[in-house]
């Protein structure tokens, strides 16, 4: 945004290669799989609030530096070059797994709006279904639900998906909370290193008080047929084994793979080697018209409170980060000085659900109803652009006038379901049904989706 009009100015174009059609406010990720927020709301649409840029729905797979020329996937057939005078790397991060059998098969993660909307819904709609089965091993397992990381992210996720299962119980005579199963799997001794120890003994309470088990020094060994295995850290001992329909994994992220597939310095945790002035910075200096910022970057921390010296990977600096950047690619462009980038750490806030939360700001610890009012008023303005910070908010009047909106959107994997069931040849029905739902998605009419993925779990 801060570019493209200065670049059109001077005769040139800034040019946007994305596969997504938006940008995702990742920090929102909890509250719209609680039900807090719509999910468009999340998301910002680069047509409309990038007018003077060039828009590539495509995929960088690969940059040739020294020619100036990145090789963008348009689809499986087609793949085109495109020529540049200056590169900015800013491809973010993919969520960090590890090799546990079957994790890659029923596991969900929580970094998309589609994640975010499948996990409300699977909520949801295991709610329905546990409701509506008596009490055998089929419905507790429909109604425990596993997280596994207990990080910032994974924390908000469990704490916003339970208080939803809440709202959704309140409204239905045939459930108590008694039901459902919340379960938090986290390998380290502590949650959320963002706050302070003491800080974090008091979530890790306040979720045990609302009923959520939190397993710590406990990691994932196997999930197989349903049947998650766990293990102790570090003597990877047995620690419990039950079945889970839903499986979310938030056990951290890496730099983006698209890093190494280019001739860019990397460091040996696959991050682009940036300057503190964001350029792109290896051993001989900075490489000349070529910058980075974000969770794919390691930029040198001048506050001196990063970790292993760098800046961590958020929102808080991947904004900021890229504001300075583009003052420093024009500043460059017109042969004037770049500055370093230099931001300290404010703090941080995190919302549990309406009304808890838990916030470090400023040094000042926060917990409950005003460390909630500090992360809705810092995210609702932190949001880019007016038009999204007012759909938000707005959003979020509405919900405290009306209550949150608990309705589960049906078949949303399966939309032509219906279609194909009035539509085909009755003698063909039984056939046809499974390749208009391979088509899009995996279940038949009638049945469930299984384990963590919204996209893609075995049918039962
Ligand atoms: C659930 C969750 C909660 C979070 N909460 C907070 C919080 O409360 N506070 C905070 O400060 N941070 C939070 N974060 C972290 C924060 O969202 C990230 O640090 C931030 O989004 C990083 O910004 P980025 O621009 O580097 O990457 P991203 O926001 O990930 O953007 C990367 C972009 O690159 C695109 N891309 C990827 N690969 C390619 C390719 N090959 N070619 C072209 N385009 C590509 C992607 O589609 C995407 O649009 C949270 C993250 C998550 C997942």
């Amino acid at each position: 945004m801060r570019l493209q009009k200065k670049i059109k100015a001077s005769g040139g174009i800034v040019t946007v290669v994305d596969p997504l059609p938006y940008m995702t406010y990742q920090p929102f990720l909890p509250e719209v799989a609680g039900g807090n927020i719509e999910a468009r709301h999340a998301v910002v649409s680069h047509r409309r609030h990038l007018k003077d840029t060039e828009l590539i729905d495509g995929e960088v797979v690969s940059i040739d530096h020294k020619a100036r020329k990145a090789f963008v996937r348009l689809s499986e057939e087609e793949t085109i070059e495109i020529p540049y005078q200056d590169i900015i790397m800013s491809a973010g991060a993919v969520t960090k797994t590890f090799p546990i059998p079957g994790l890659a098969e029923h596991g969900i993660g929580f970094k998309t709006i589609e994640e975010a909307v499948a996990l409300r819904n699977r909520v949801l709609e295991k709610i329905e279904e546990g409701s509506a089965e008596g009490d055998d091993p089929v419905r507790r397992r429909a109604l425990t639900f596993v997280l596994v990381g207990g990080g910032f992210a994974g924390i908000e996720a469990i704490a916003e998906l339970e208080d939803l299962a809440r709202a959704a119980i309140r409204r239905n005579p045939r459930m108590t909370m008694k039901d459902v199963r919340f379960v938090l799997v986290e390998a380290m001794g502590r949650v959320m290193p963002e706050v302070t120890e003491a800080q974090a003994e008091g979530v890790v309470e306040h979720l045990r008080e609302r009923g959520i088990e939190v397993m710590l020094n406990t990691s994932l060994a196997s999930v197989e047929d349903r049947t998650l295995k766990l293990i102790n850290m570090p003597d990877k001992s047995p620690a419990a084994e039950f079945e889970a329909d839903t499986l979310i994994w938030t056990a951290g992220v890496r730099a983006n793979p698209l890093a190494t597939e280019s001739d860019f310095p990397v460091d040996d945790r696959g991050r682009i080697k940036s300057g503190a002035d964001l350029r792109i910075t290896g051993d001989d200096g900075p490489v000349d018209n070529a910058w980075t910022a974000g969770d794919v970057a390691a930029v040198p921390d001048l506050s001196g409170g990063g970790v292993g010296g760098y800046c961590v990977p958020n929102a808080q600096h991947a904004v900021r980060q890229a504001k300075h950047l583009a003052a420093n690619l024009l500043a460059a462009r017109e042969g004037q000085e770049v500055t370093d980038y230099k931001h300290t750490n404010l703090g941080a806030v995190a919302g549990f659900g309406l009304g808890k939360g838990v916030a470090n700001v400023f040094g000042f610890g926060f917990s409950g109803l005003p460390a909630w009012l500090m992360h809705r008023a810092y995210h609702g303005t932190a949001i880019p652009t007016l038009e999204r910070k007012l759909r938000v908010f707005s959003g979020w009047f509405w919900n405290l006038v009306l209550s949150r909106d608990t309705t589960q959107l049906e078949d949303l994997e399966r939309p032509r379901a219906a279609f194909y069931a009035a539509a085909a040849p009755a003698k063909k029905k039984d056939d046809g049904a499974d390749k208009a739902q391979s088509s899009q998605g995996s279940k038949k009419p009638g049945e469930k989706s299984e384990v963590g993925s919204g996209s893609g779990g075995s049918a039962k």
